[in-house]
């Protein structure tokens, strides 16, 4: 038995390892990648269910990995995000997604002059101390105003972070839009939506899968409420007619998916112009 459990500690110890190593190889080829511009942000549109008007872009950032080829963010932000990396890939987000936005409204300020660009901010980058200032500088930079930027956060941020929450008011008072991300997914009620320092809530795709009738009615019952506290709403993960109707029908004005726009690099962009 004692021979069997040193055997098992090694087998465990051996795993672990080469979970390390696995980790520390990634977060090194990230720092390279950012190093040697390897990254880039491909662009959804958020459009108007009523009108069909473009609102918002979400910038999804994606990696042209030099062996691996495009590497989808599921495959390296987990990992960005248990350590500081994040908040450098947060930052190059922020400038190139600002910038962005900056280049199409000089180009074609008829289109693009009431658009906004939305952004991921990680928890651990909303945390820290100095993302204020790097939007702040985005913004500068870009000559961006403050509220054609959305960040778009998940509730892990807003659980028990006094930090984050001071962070959040204080990009409010700048102008920042504030949007809750994958909404319905996670711990937060909707009587808590009242005291949270957002201004747009969007629905979790896999509430629009779903055709049973109890889901749908847990929809209607989450644009009802987020209307009541003065929320807009973005329904996530389009993908069909139907489901764009039933969004007519409840009611909720904003909607984001594959039947409305793939996310595309900016040239690629409908209305991108040359
Ligand atoms: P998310 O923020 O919920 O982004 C929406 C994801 O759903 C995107 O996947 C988008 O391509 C996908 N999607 C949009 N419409 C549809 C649809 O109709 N059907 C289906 N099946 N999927 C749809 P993507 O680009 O692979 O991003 C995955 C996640 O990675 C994002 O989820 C976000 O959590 C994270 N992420 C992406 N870019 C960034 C970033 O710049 N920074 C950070 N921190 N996280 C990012
Ligand atoms: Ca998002
Ligand atoms: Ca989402
Ligand atoms: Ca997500």
């Amino acid at each position: 038995a004692k021979g069997n459990g040193r055997g098992r500690a090694e087998i465990f110890d051996q795993a672990l390892r080469t979970e390390l190593e696995i980790r520390a190889q990634l977060e090194s080829d990230i720092r390279s990648g950012l190093a040697g511009d390897e990254f880039e942000l491909h662009y959804q549109p958020v459009m108007s269910v009523a009108t069909g008007s473009l609102r918002s872009y979400e910038a999804l950032i994606r990696w042209r990995h030099p062996q691996r080829g495009m590497v989808p963010p599921n495959e390296f932000i987990p990992t960005a995000e248990e350590s500081p990396l994040i908040c450098e890939i947060g930052r190059w987000v922020l400038a190139r997604a600002t910038q962005q936005l900056a280049a199409w409204t000089r180009q074609d300020p008829d289109s693009h002059g009431d658009v906004t660009m939305a952004v991921n901010i990680s928890a651990r980058h909303l945390a820290s101390p100095s993302l204020v200032e790097e939007v702040r500088d985005a913004l500068h930079v870009s000559g961006l105003d403050a509220r054609r930027l959305v960040l778009e956060i998940t509730e892990t941020v807003l659980l028990d972070e006094p930090t984050a929450d001071a962070h959040l008011r204080d990009l409010r008072a700048l102008g920042v839009t504030v949007s809750l991300d994958d909404f319905g997914t996670g711990y937060t009620s909707i009587g808590q939506l009242q005291k949270l320092q957002i201004d747009t809530l969007k629905i979790d795709q896999s509430f629009l899968r779903s055709d049973d009738p109890a889901t749908q009615a847990l929809v209607r019952l989450m644009v009802t409420a987020a209307h009541a506290f003065n929320l807009d709403v973005v329904a996530e993960g389009v993908e069909t007619q139907e489901q764009l109707d039933r969004l007519v029908t409840i009611g909720c004005e904003l909607a984001q998916g594959y039947y409305l726009g793939r996310p595309k690099p900016a040239q690629d962009t409908e209305i991108a112009v040359s």
